[in-house]
């Protein structure tokens, strides 16, 4: 096995005339936590999204956990198997209990018996502080509650890579703390994290590496501290300066 868990090389995707990533190139290494920034309409969701094959590149090679994910011929269930998606709006299934949306994937897709599957559930639940909401059902939670359950779903197929899309940007302030400190202790764990936000606070604290996105390019990546304090693209110290 190599370090390498996601290579991105020369990928290019247009929708018809709209060149939306430019030879995009980046490779993520195991257990590193990357964060995403840049203005609305850069690229990051598409980019985030071809990850798992929701979007397919024009051009260019993406190899995750060591399967060509650009090759037609890879199955693509068995690497998303291994990789979760949070996503801004949730996605749950609003007419299941909480631990129900959390044990569907593992049992239908057979990685986990039912009992299993509920005592993983209970785990997970536990681990984002909603151990107490198991039985509830989905409609009744707060939108914090909502993105914490998301996070436990992805977590009971046991992933090795998780892939978050502006986790909190349709909470409340007040929820997105508690949001945050859950991803926090994620990184922590040494899980392979690749996170699109617009909270620098976030990934200031807990980027290994911030990539910017700018017009469909990788405009500059680095260190945190080399971002925030040092950034060297022009581009880059505009959208800081707008967002800080
Ligand atoms: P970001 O996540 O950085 O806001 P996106 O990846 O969502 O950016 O979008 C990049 C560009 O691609 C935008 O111009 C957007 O309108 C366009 N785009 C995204 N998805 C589609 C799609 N399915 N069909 C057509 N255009 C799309
Ligand atoms: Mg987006």
């Amino acid at each position: 096995m190599t370090d390498v868990k996601v290579h991105v090389e020369k990928v290019n995707k247009s929708y018809g005339s709209n060149h939306v990533l430019r030879d995009i190139s980046l490779d993520i290494k195991n257990g590193e936590v990357v964060v995403m920034i840049g203005p609305s309409g850069s690229g990051k969701s598409t980019f985030l999204r071809m990850l798992n094959q929701l979007e397919t590149p024009d051009s260019g090679t993406i190899v995750v956990d060591g399967f060509d994910i650009s090759n037609s011929e890879t199955d693509i269930n068995k690497v998303r198997e291994n990789i979760g998606m949070v996503f801004q709006n949730f996605n749950l299934f609003n007419n299941y209990s909480v631990l129900e949306n959390i044990m569907l994937a593992p049992v239908e897709l057979g990685k986990l018996n039912k009992t299993e599957a509920e005592k993983l559930g209970r785990e997970l639940l536990d681990t984002v502080g909603l151990a107490d909401k198991a039985d509830a059902n989905v409609k009744s939670l707060s939108g914090g509650q909502k993105q914490r359950v998301a996070i436990a779903r992805s977590l009971a197929m046991q992933p090795d890579i998780l892939l978050f899309d502006e986790p909190t940007s349709a909470l409340d302030p007040e929820m997105v703390g508690d949001v945050l400190d859950v991803m926090k202790d994620l990184a922590k764990q040494g899980i392979t994290m690749i996170v699109v936000t617009h909270e620098m606070g976030f990934a200031k604290q807990v980027a290994d590496r911030v990539v910017f996105f700018e017009s469909g390019k990788i405009q500059e990546s680095g260190a945190p501290d080399q971002i925030f304090s040092a950034p060297k693209n022009d581009r880059l110290r505009e959208f800081l300066g707008k967002v800080m």
